[in-house]
């Protein structure tokens, strides 16, 4: 192979465990912030403001002041740039919630300069670690990408509360990482990029690879623990270390393929459009796997998993009974579109993508819980 740069990237520290949310305001002195703005929508202010009123009140309360910002419910440039406004004295942005607040905070914090901290409060995709801002407008179409100059500084995972979030909102996360060590393979394959514009690090795809092994061993485990108990254990804290670090540090470094590609045409369809983007994921992965011509026993092996783990194996999870060719066919399109869709090998045409569609839809709907 010939020699080429290559790139990985990584947040600037990870944290994760029951309670790390107490770890805020010593992390905000090492920071060296003094000025914080904080983003959540509503209900995550709520739970979790009281909590953090008095824990950054009551530990440096001279040194540190802080405000809360409404997030205004979509990631847009314009609410990103209202929100920069009213933060525009502060040093550093914290975002709480799911992964559209943490790309508005990581909106804000790019047109600061600001120093960066993500809590996710629920982990139902790989937006933590990532420098990606994905931006919607008003109609909530994706309306482009933009990319932070640095992966954000801090992601402070605190198990205890991701645990109590709904048990869909962790399958979902699930399902965005099981694509992960297909999608950096073919990416691999391919000759394609990653995030930062080059060839992928055997380190990346080894990543990829392990968020794999760790949710066939641990996820439906934590799945269970997560519906019943809504507290963290061994296998808990295992998938949201694959869910949030190894999942992010896999897409980012290792490169997206076809499964996400699935995402623009599965997000433009109606009825599909209105699921989880992790849900979504977990289709198109077992798609992807009959598009790479991997063998029905393979493709049957994932989709029974998947299913295990609550996830969609075909169209009728998401109460579709019969798709239309022309269905098929505008999903197909319009996934042809995503630029990583060129990352598989052998290449695929919306012809191929469509037929795969198909194929996927029949194994999943063949294969056993
Ligand atoms: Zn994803």
């Amino acid at each position: 192979m010939n020699a080429q740069v290559r790139t990985m990237g990584f947040p600037g520290r990870y944290i994760q465990g029951p309670g790390a949310l107490a770890q805020l305001p010593p992390l905000l002195l090492e920071l060296d912030s003094c000025r914080v703005a904080l983003l959540a929508d509503a209900t995550v202010r709520a739970a979790l403001g009281g909590r953090i009123d008095a824990m950054l009140m009551s530990s440096q309360p001279a040194r540190i002041t802080f405000k809360w910002l409404d997030f205004p419910g979509e990631c847009s440039v314009a609410s990103i740039a209202a929100l920069a406004e009213q933060a525009a004295a502060c040093d550093t942005v914290i975002a709480l919630g799911g992964g559209k607040t943490i790309d508005t905070a990581k909106g804000i914090a790019r047109r600061l300069n600001a120093r960066l901290v993500i809590i996710p409060t629920i982990a139902s995709n790989d937006s933590p670690t990532s420098r990606l801002i994905v931006l919607y407008d008003d109609a909530h179409r994706v309306a482009g990408v933009e990319l932070l100059a640095r992966n954000p500084d801090v992601v402070l995972v605190d198990s205890a509360v991701i645990a109590q979030a709904p048990a869909r909102f962790f399958a979902a996360g699930m399902g965005d990482a099981l694509s992960k060590k297909f999608e950096a393979r073919q990416c691999h394959l391919a000759g394609g990029h990653n995030f930062y514009g080059t060839p992928s690090l055997p380190t990346a795809r080894l990543l990829a690879d392990r968020c794999y092994e760790v949710i066939l061993e641990f996820g439906a485990a934590a799945l269970r623990q997560v519906a019943q108990e809504r507290c963290p254990n061994e296998a808990v804290e295992r998938t949201i270390e694959a869910t949030v670090l190894l999942s992010g540090v896999g897409f980012e470094s290792g490169g997206l393929s076809l499964a996400h590609a699935l995402v623009r045409g599965f997000s433009a369809h109606p009825v599909l459009g209105r699921f989880l983007h992790g849900e979504v994921v977990a289709f198109g992965t077992l798609v992807q796997l009959v598009a790479e011509g991997r063998s029905r026993a393979e493709a049957t092996e994932y989709a029974t998993f998947t299913r295990r783990l609550g996830l969609p194996a075909s169209f009728d999870w998401f109460g579709i009974e019969h798709m239309s060719v022309a269905e098929l066919e505008e999903i197909a399109r319009i996934s042809c579109t995503a630029p990583y869709s060129v990352n598989l090998r052998p290449t695929i045409d919306a012809g191929g993508v469509r037929r795969a569609l198909e194929v996927a839809d029949f194994i999943g709907r063949s294969a056993a819980a």
